[in-house]
């Protein structure tokens, strides 16, 4: 879990994704990037602001980790927040958990959150995926 609560921005120009812009001195950023940049640090050339905590307007830095598009896309995936079959958060985490803890086979998860075989398989690859790019990553279920 994250330890902080989301932080909103009071004001600004809320846009259809959700994100916050903000403006000032003739420009127009988005409220999560400055929050990032004034509180961590300049954000890497082809990197992006991805929300760990899934809310696009939180600008609470300890929620927001640069990362590339691609990783985004397979957060988001992973959290639910894309993708064509959404599977809900609820179950969702049921499966990442049993997962990761090794201790079951898919059609041991599938048959216990009540999932078919194929669902279980498809967030297990993304899983993977997901490792893959984030060695790291130590909060990967946060969003779940
Ligand atoms: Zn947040």
């Amino acid at each position: 879990m994250l330890e902080k609560p989301c932080r909103l921005v009071i004001g600004g120009h809320a846009k259809q994704s959700g994100h916050v812009a903000i403006s000032g001195g003739g420009v127009t950023e988005y409220a999560h990037r400055v929050a990032l940049e004034q509180e961590i640090g300049p954000i890497p050339d082809g990197k992006m602001v991805m929300h760990l905590c899934n809310n696009p307007a939180c600008t609470e830095p300890s929620h927001l980790k640069c990362g590339t598009h691609a990783e985004n896309m397979l957060y988001m995936k992973l959290c639910g927040r894309s993708g064509s079959k959404r599977i809900p958060v609820s179950v969702r985490s049921v499966v990442l958990k049993r997962l990761q803890e090794g201790n079951l086979n898919h059609k041991q998860i599938a048959a216990e959150v009540g999932v078919s075989w194929g669902c279980v398989r498809k967030l297990n690859a993304t899983l993977k995926r997901y490792a893959i790019g984030n060695r790291n990553q130590t909060s990967l279920f946060d969003c779940v």
